[in-house]
């Protein structure tokens, strides 16, 4: 008789949930993990979900959720190819916006840069802020919990959420699309689906908060060279400019050398040069002179250089600039695999000297580091990336790895602020986290799947 991988496939081929031009050697987009899958299926409704999902449980088969595959951490890749990758792209409509009501109701395959744009055609904003928004997809977003650039201002993505379809492990249908902003009416049970990496159920639709567009903006590049300024300028940007501040994103020089060096049409965001930048930007929904603020307050900021622009191309340069530094540290260390990357978070006030600190510690057991931190410093989340010109051994990449994450923990902060757990960082999850919240989690788990088919060995 034919194993249960084999029926399906033949079930998926006369239904056209196959994609004849997929392959199912998989690969995520940073190029760290490949597998191949068992089958690579494309749904395009829930009901076609809840029928796979009934039949891989029915039939022991393990099921890997996929949005755009570009997460830091492995966790839409499958890790044998027994497993049923289920990619979310085909479910991809805007089903409808309530601009009065400001929400929005989406499949969960549709883009991030799809639902932003839809937004803005009703004078409205999806704040959430992603350099990929054109390769995610919003249920990818939703399961990962991303933050990205707009935190500061609107929350994570579990914050811009007011309702969930979710197919169960089982293939039932959990349909909770609420549109309303109060509601308690028992345990909020889309909490435990935004930020589960896919191992509890299968995002399938949901209902999103929208924002009244800006109709004023500004944005600002800070150069400074202490470390320590960083503190007084988050507060007094904070204190000075409330609500309106959106984004502040600190960057090292050593980044801006790196993505220099990779895209020669880029161009140094200063006139001179400062070890470290603050990139902000403000905004607000009425019609004010943000600039005139920024100017006004521009003196008693303790920094060396602030350059203010409304100039479409300039921020258009600064804002690519940051985008560039994965990639850039990505071509420059690929002999490491990328890099080593912690994402990680801590409040504002401890980050100077959690960068003394963690640089001397480095630098005193390994010579050679290269280490290039950039980060949404107005949340407190820092991408502290080490890289070296040779290769290290996989016990000096864990020795660098545990003094990082040893020293955050150490200080209170986390050891994966915006990136989740995957399959990268399983083992820092019991190493870090309180067994009591590890024990809950693995509850809650073996509730929801109890046969541990869903995204088995990510997260727990
Ligand atoms: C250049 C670059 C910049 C980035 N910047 C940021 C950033 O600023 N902030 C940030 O937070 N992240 C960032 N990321 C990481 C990544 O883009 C985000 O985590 C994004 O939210 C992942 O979306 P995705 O559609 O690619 O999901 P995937 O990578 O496909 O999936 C992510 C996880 O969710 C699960 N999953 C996917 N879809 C569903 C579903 N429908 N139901 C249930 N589970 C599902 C997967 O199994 C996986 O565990 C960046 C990545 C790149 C390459």
């Amino acid at each position: 008789m034919a194993d249960a991988l084999t029926v399906l496939r033949h079930k998926a081929d006369n239904a056209g949930w196959l994609d004849s031009a997929a392959s199912c050697q998989l690969q995520d987009v940073h190029g760290l993990y490949q597998q191949r899958a068992g089958l690579l299926l494309y749904p395009d409704s829930t009901e076609v979900v809840s029928e796979i999902m009934a039949f891989c449980y029915q039939h022991e088969l393990a099921v890997v959720p996929q949005s755009g595959n570009t997460g830091y951490v492995g966790g839409a890749m499958p890790t044998s190819d027994k497993q049923v990758v289920l990619s979310l792209q085909k479910m991809n409509k805007l089903l409808d916006v309530h601009a009065a009501n400001n929400t929005m109701l989406v499949d969960a395959g549709c883009r991030l840069a799809q639902v932003q744009s839809q937004a803005a055609a009703h004078n409205r904003l999806f704040p959430l802020g992603l350099s990929v928004a054109d390769s995610c997809l919003i249920g990818g977003n939703l399961a990962s919990n991303a933050g990205g650039t707009s935190v500061l201002r609107y929350g994570n993505a579990r914050d811009l959420v007011l309702g969930l379809e979710v197919v169960l492990a089982n293939g039932r249908i959990l349909e909770q699309l609420q549109t309303v902003r109060k509601d308690n009416s028992g345990y909020d049970l889309k909490q435990l689906f935004l930020g589960s990496e896919g191992t509890l159920g299968i995002i399938t639709k949901a209902v999103l908060k929208l924002f009244p567009r800006p109709q004023s903006q500004v944005t600002a590049l800070l150069g400074f060279t202490q470390l320590q300024q960083i503190v007084d300028l988050r507060d007094d940007l904070s204190e000075q400019c409330g609500e309106s501040l959106v984004a502040c994103e600190y960057w090292q020089q050593r980044c801006v050398q790196q993505a220099l060096r990779y895209n020669a049409n880029l161009q140094q965001p200063l006139v001179d040069i400062y070890p470290h930048y603050l990139l902000v930007e403000l905004n607000s929904t009425l019609k004010c002179d943000l600039t005139s603020l920024l100017q006004q307050i521009a003196p008693q900021l303790n920094c060396e250089h602030i350059a203010i622009t409304e100039h479409v191309s300039t921020i258009k340069n600064w804002w690519q600039l940051r985008a560039t530094f994965p990639k850039a540290q990505r071509q420059l260390w690929t002999h490491l695999g990328s890099g080593l990357k912690h994402d990680i978070a801590l409040s504002v006030e401890q980050i100077p000297e959690f960068l003394v600190t963690m640089k001397s510690r480095l630098l005193e057991q390994f010579e050679h580091l290269d280490i290039a931190v950039f980060g949404h410093l107005g949340d407190g989340n820092l991408h502290y990336n080490i890289g070296t010109m040779q290769s290290l051994s996989a016990s000096e990449k864990q020795q660098i790895n545990h003094l990082v994450y040893d020293q955050v923990m150490s200080m209170g902060g986390s050891f994966s602020a915006e990136h989740g757990i995957g399959q990268a960082k399983r083992s820092l999850l019991t190493r870090y986290k309180s067994p009591i919240a590890v024990a809950l989690m693995r509850t809650l788990k073996q509730c929801l799947d109890p046969k541990q088919l869903l995204n088995p060995g990510k997260v727990l």
